[in-house]
């Protein structure tokens, strides 16, 4: 028998565990490191997502003070909006997707035209 695929380890720093057989880390100190880091990578993440959202919502508000209601796809495009990140996606009447950064959204007419959307 394999006595080494017995024994487990801290997922931290290695060492051997000896405790109960759900114990994943040697010490309280080695849980808090693994998980500080873990959660810093999941934060950081979600600020790179968050900032690219922000700045889409940003683009669709100055975007709907415009007078044309329909903007052609390459004004959204000269401002750096990036149309494959949007918070979540609803159904209009007509039938139509409806993407939406936070409050604001937007949903293409056809090929070139895009209409703003604001949720009151
Ligand atoms: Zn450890």
């Amino acid at each position: 028998m394999n006595f080494l695929a017995l024994k487990r380890f801290c997922q931290e720093c290695g060492h051997v565990l000896n405790g109960r057989r759900d114990q994943k880390y040697c010490s309280d100190q080695c849980r808090n490191t693994y998980n500080n880091r873990h959660y810093s990578d999941l934060l950081y993440k979600n600020r790179k997502i968050n900032r690219i959202l922000h700045a889409n919502k940003l683009i669709l508000i100055e975007l709907a003070q415009s007078k044309r209601k329909k903007l052609p796809l390459r004004t959204f495009q000269e401002k750096g909006f990036q149309f494959e990140f949007h918070t979540h996606t609803r159904i209009s009447k007509a039938g139509q997707t409806i993407f939406y950064c936070y409050d604001y959204g937007y949903l293409r007419i056809n090929e070139d035209y895009y209409l703003i959307i604001h949720e009151e």
